[in-house]
């Protein structure tokens, strides 16, 4: 055809090329919206009579991909993405309540969450109850609580959530149980099993596993889902169909990273507990760890995950001293990459916390938090060694 130069440049390759083979990973589908022949084709995948793509912001072939994975492995029924685990969190909570409700949430959480929790949420009218979730929490419920808020391991003191205890207490009251399983991931925890009903991830750390990508996923029954994904299409916070790709192939790996993201921090534990300028070491693998025993209810594999923190006798000035010491392990507001970090909690993830909330959430001057890597541990307690030493 004699088409023009403009024509040529918007429209040659459209039909792809052909083969008889086909990929073996899957392609980006980097494309913002989708080609129909006609109306009526259109009409029927927004009816939901047909299966198709319309938009990328309402769905994508990458995202669907990864969505099947998450449900799968985290025993849901449907899972939704987004672009950051805050976003999949607040569009959770928003899917669930109306002005005037109550929910009830746990005291020791991440930053970003409480924050969300206790200052956005006034807008909406929620009244909000912190607690200690580790104690009994039945009298705390009232009729017009729509949910209780937990973390699997909190962020970052490693309390381990009771799930099902929890859950049972909830349901009898005719709430519902939202839990962050982002420091224990599936791999070892999977609170749907437990009697959870929502969980959600920020999938920016293990399910990543690679520090390249900011994400959230969230996973539950359909009719949650499909609450949650109506929001995200209306706020709009939709994951790049590349970074649902990387995502896709970050969890091909996951239970080899996980089971050695453990195993290296229950060898840091032992031997930070070792030293004696460290004052407490905070891991529920530990023997001496309050969490111990119910940790081997809720966890799967003997195994306790990659996240530890611990406290320096000489408070703030061990930690930042230890943090200019230390080679290799480098401080790094995140977790779960391939290296081992430190991160400073009352600084980074925990900073818009007030000092008497920082002290109520026992998050001291002295606490460093720790993500094993995947480097080799005799490294890293060679490099903590020569760090310690300086102190
Ligand atoms: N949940 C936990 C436990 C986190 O540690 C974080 C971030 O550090 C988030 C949620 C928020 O996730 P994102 O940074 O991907 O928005």
């Amino acid at each position: 055809m004699n088409d023009k130069l403009s024509t040529k440049l918007t429209h040659l390759g459209e039909k792809g090329a052909k083969s008889v083979s086909s990929p073996k990973s899957p392609s980006i589908t980097m494309s913002s919206a989708f080609v129909f022949d006609d109306v009526e084709s259109l009409d029927k995948v927004y009816s939901g009579e047909s299966s198709g793509y319309i938009y990328s912001r309402n769905g994508n072939p990458n995202h669907e991909l990864l969505k099947e994975i998450m449900s799968s492995i985290e025993s849901g029924e449907a899972a939704a993405v987004f672009s950051s685990g805050m976003a999949a969190i607040t569009l959770s909570i928003l899917s669930q309540i109306k002005s005037g409700d109550h929910i009830i949430a746990s005291n020791v959480l991440y930053g970003g969450t409480y924050i969300f929790l206790k200052e956005e949420l006034k807008k909406f009218n929620i009244d909000v109850t912190f607690a200690d979730t580790s104690t009994d929490i039945n009298n705390l419920f009232k009729s017009n609580t729509k949910f209780v808020y937990i973390e699997t391991i909190s962020n970052p003191m490693m309390e381990v959530a009771d799930i099902k205890s929890i859950s049972k207490t909830a349901h009898n009251h005719g709430a519902i149980v939202i839990i962050d399983n982002t420091f224990a991931s599936p791999v070892i925890c999977r609170p749907l099993d437990l009697g959870a009903d929502i969980v959600v991830h920020s999938a920016t750390k293990y399910i990543c596993g690679h520090s390249d990508v900011t994400a959230g996923v969230v996973v539950s029954s359909r009719e949650i889902i499909d609450k949650i994904e109506r929001l995200g299409t209306l706020y709009g916070p939709m994951m790049s169909p590349s970074d649902a790709w990387l995502l896709t192939r970050s969890l091909r790996t996951l239970e080899l990273r996980v089971r050695e993201h453990s195993m290296n921090a229950m060898k840091l534990a032992e031997y930070l507990l070792s030293k004696d300028e460290v004052s407490n070491v905070y891991y529920p693998g530990l023997k001496s760890s309050k969490y111990n025993n119910l940790s081997k209810n809720v966890f799967d594999k003997n195994l306790f995950g990659g996240m530890l923190s611990f406290e320096l006798k000489n408070g703030e000035k061990g930690a930042f001293d230890l943090i200019r010491h230390l080679d290799k392990v480098k401080l790094v507001p995140s977790l779960a990459g391939v290296t081992t970090t430190l991160s400073y909690p009352a600084k980074t993830s925990h900073r818009a916390l007030t000092a008497e909330e920082l002290k109520k959430a026992n998050i001291s001057k002295g606490l460093l938090r720790l993500s094993a890597g995947l480097d080799d541990i005799d490294d890293i307690i060679n490099d903590f060694e020569q760090a310690l030493a300086k102190l």
